[in-house]
C-alpha cells in the first residue's frame, strides 16, 4: 500500500486492503466488515495524549473545536481542513454520587458520559461527521441509512447544514420515537417508512443503496467508526488522561462499542496508555443477540475466526421462529446487529463482559439518571443498569472507576418518560404495561391542583 491510509478486511484469513477513497460497506472479497486503518510509522502519531491540550487554546478554528476532530492526530483519514463539522462532541463526564449509590458503588467512582449534549442529541454525530466528511471526499450527493431514529436525526442534520448532500433515511414504521421523527422531517430529509422493523429497513437500504449508488452511512461504514472512537477519547480527556477501569455502554448494532474497542487498541498499540478499561455491552432483554451468542453460545472473537456456524445458525433459527426485537428502549431494539464480529473482538481485546436488562431495570435506571443529571432517553440507561447489575454480581467492584456512556438526549423519547412519571393509568398501560413493566418505582407525579392561591400553596407544602 503506498497511501499509509487504507480499509483492511477485519477477516484475518482474508486481509484485504482497498483504497481510502473506495466505497465501501463490506469486503468486495469475503463479505466481512472493513476498518479503517492506518500505517502510523509514516504518520505521526503523538507522542503523549496531553498533546492534544495544545488544541483547547485553539477554539477559534472550528476542527479544533470540534470534539471529533480535536484528535484528528488518531483518525486521519484525511486533511483537516477538509473535515466537516457542526461542533459536534462538546459533550461533557460527569461524576455521580446519586448513580454511583443506586448503582452500589462508592461516591466517586460513577461518572456519565453526556453524548447527548450533541447537535442532533445523541452519540451518533460523532461518527456521522466523520462519515459525511469521507462521503464528500469521494463527491457523494446522496447518503442514505436505516435507523432507529437517531442516524436519521444526524444525518438528516449534517446534510441541512452542509447542503451538499442530500440525506435519505429508512425507517420502520411505527417504530420510532417522535423527538427523532420530528427531526428528520425538520430538517428536510426524505424519509422512507418502511413496512417493517429495523432488521428489514437495514437490509433494503443496503440493497437500494448499492442499486442506485447512494452513499450509506449505517455503522457498516468503518469511517463512522473512526469518529466514535473520540468519544473515549474524550473520556480520557475529562480524567486527565487516566484509564477508567469499566466502560459501560448500550449495544444496538453494536458500532460503539466495536470503535471503544478499536480505539483503546490503537492507543496501547501506540503506547499512549499502558491499560485497557474493561469493556461492558449491555442488550435489551427483548433485543438480546449478542447476550444469547456470547453468554449462551460461548461466541468469541477468537483470534479472527469465529464459528461462523453458531451465528448462522442462531439466525436461521430466529427467522424460523418469526423472532422480533421488541423493547422501550427503542435505539437498541436490534435483532441482528450488523458490527457483531467487530464488536466479539472488542470484547476480547477488552476483556468484556455482555449482560442484559429488562425495560423494568432500563427505565427505573434513567429515572435515577434524570433525577441526578441532564437525562437520557431509554437506552442510554441501559449502561446504568447494567452498571448496578454487575456491581451486584460483584464483577464490578465498588471503588472501581465505571464511565456509563449516555448515548441520547433524554428529549429524544417523551413518551416513555411521561408514560412513567405522569401517573396516567392509560398512559402507562398502553406504553410500559405491554412491555412488562410493573412499576414505576421512581415516577414523580405531576400534582393536580385547583385554580386556587390556596390549594397551591397546601401543595408545595405538603
Ligand atoms: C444508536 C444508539 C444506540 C446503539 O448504539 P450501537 O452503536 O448501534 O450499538 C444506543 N443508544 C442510542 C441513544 C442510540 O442512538
Ligand atoms: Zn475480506
Amino acid at each position: 500500500m503506498s497511501d499509509p491510509v487504507f480499509q483492511k478486511c477485519i477477516a484475518p484469513e482474508c486481509g484485504a486492503c482497498y483504497g481510502v477513497e473506495e466505497v465501501l460497506v463490506a469486503c468486495p472479497k469475503c463479505g466481512n466488515l472493513l476498518d479503517v486503518q492506518y500505517d502510523w510509522d509514516r504518520l505521526a502519531p503523538p507522542a503523549a495524549l496531553n498533546h492534544f491540550e495544545k488544541y483547547w487554546a485553539q477554539r477559534d478554528n472550528p476542527q479544533r473545536r470540534s470534539g471529533v476532530w480535536r484528535f484528528h492526530d488518531l483518525l486521519p483519514f484525511t486533511s483537516l481542513e477538509k473535515c466537516a463539522t457542526v461542533g459536534e462532541g462538546q459533550t461533557i463526564l460527569q461524576n455521580s454520587t446519586g448513580c454511583a449509590r443506586y448503582a452500589g458503588m462508592n461516591d466517586n467512582a460513577l461518572f456519565l458520559q453526556y453524548e447527548g449534549m450533541n447537535p442532533s442529541g445523541s452519540f451518533k454525530d460523532n461518527g456521522m461527521v466523520a462519515a459525511v466528511t469521507h462521503a464528500r471526499l469521494v463527491g457523494a450527493h446522496r447518503a442514505a441509512c436505516a435507523s432507529t431514529g437517531n442516524t436519521s436525526a444526524s444525518l438528516a442534520l449534517y446534510c441541512s447544514c452542509i447542503q451538499s448532500m442530500k440525506a435519505i433515511i429508512f425507517i420502520g414504521s411505527g417504530k420510532i420515537a417522535y423527538g427523532k421523527l420530528s427531526q428528520a422531517l425538520d430538517y428536510g430529509a426524505q424519509t422512507l417508512q418502511i413496512h417493517g422493523d429495523f432488521d428489514d429497513a437495514m437490509a433494503r437500504v443496503k440493497e437500494v443503496s448499492k442499486k442506485l449508488g447512494i452513499y450509506l452511512v449505517n455503522s457498516v461504514n468503518p469511517f463512522r467508526l473512526e469518529g466514535q472512537k473520540t468519544i473515549m477519547f474524550r473520556v480520557l480527556e475529562a480524567l486527565r488522561w487516566n484509564v477508567p477501569d469499566w466502560i459501560v455502554v448500550p449495544g444496538g448494532n453494536l458500532g460503539n462499542s466495536s470503535s471503544f474497542g478499536k480505539a483503546f487498541h490503537e492507543l496501547k498499540t501506540l503506547g499512549l496508555i499502558d491499560r485497557i478499561p474493561r469493556l461492558a455491552v449491555i442488550n435489551a432483554e427483548g433485543a438480546d443477540t449478542l447476550y444469547r451468542l456470547y453468554n449462551e453460545k460461548g461466541l468469541r472473537w477468537n483470534g479472527g475466526t469465529p464459528d461462523r456456524e453458531t451465528i448462522a445458525a442462531f439466525f436461521e433459527q430466529m427467522s424460523q421462529e418469526n423472532r422480533h426485537a421488541s423493547t422501550i428502549a427503542s435505539a437498541i431494539e436490534i435483532n441482528r446487529p450488523v458490527n457483531l464480529e467487530k464488536c466479539l473482538r472488542a470484547l476480547e481485546w477488552c476483556d468484556g463482559v455482555v449482560r442484559r436488562v429488562s425495560d423494568q431495570q432500563i427505565l427505573d435506571a434513567k429515572a435515577q439518571v434524570g433525577a441526578c443529571g441532564f437525562g437520557c432517553e431509554p437506552a442510554s440507561a441501559a449502561s446504568l443498569a447494567g452498571a448496578k447489575l454487575l456491581r451486584e454480581e460483584g464483577i464490578i467492584a465498588p471503588s472501581e472507576k465505571v464511565v456509563c456512556i449516555l448515548t441520547g438526549h433524554q428529549l429524544k423519547d417523551p413518551t416513555a418518560t411521561v408514560a412513567y412519571h405522569s401517573g396516567d393509568e392509560q398512559k402507562f398501560q398502553e406504553t410500559l404495561a405491554s412491555r412488562g413493566v410493573m412499576e414505576a418505582k421512581f415516577a414523580n407525579n405531576p400534582l393536580p391542583v385547583e385554580n386556587d392561591v390556596e390549594d397551591i400553596v397546601r401543595a408545595i407544602q405538603g
